[in-house]
């Protein structure tokens, strides 16, 4: 069988998604993701909060209904409006959070030699 690669220079066709160490060229690496983690936590635990703001402004609205409005009201509120608003945030959180990874820490560890660096070259 014919070798039509042959030693080819592959990185100017083919995107190479493995990150390769700088400094030793191992592909042993492994994305930190600090900040993609705080972010999702933080994001969790603000759209929960602002989900439980919105599900009190629903229990001041089931006020006008009775009681029972105001408690079905709050309740349901706070378990739709909490879980929307903590997934969102999230979401949110970790999307913020791994821009900040990829664009301003050094995300990438290799294994190899320890060597800490950016996703961008
Ligand atoms: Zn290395």
């Amino acid at each position: 069988m014919h070798d039509m690669v042959h030693e080819h220079e592959w990185s100017g066709d083919i995107v190479d998604i493995t990150p390769r160490c700088p400094n030793c060229q191992s592909t042993r690496i492994e994305p930190r993701n600090y900040a993609q983690r705080l972010g999702g936590a933080i994001g969790a635990i603000a759209g929960s909060t602002s989900g439980i703001a919105l599900a009190l402004t629903g229990a001041e609205i089931g006020l006008l209904a009775g009681p029972v409005g105001a408690m079905l009201g709050g309740v349901a509120g706070v378990v739709i409006e909490g879980i929307v608003g903590g997934a969102t945030g999230c979401a949110a959180g970790s999307k913020l959070g791994a821009a900040i990874d990829k664009n301003i820490l050094h995300n990438q560890l290799c294994r190899d030699c320890g060597h800490t660096f950016s996703d961008r070259s």
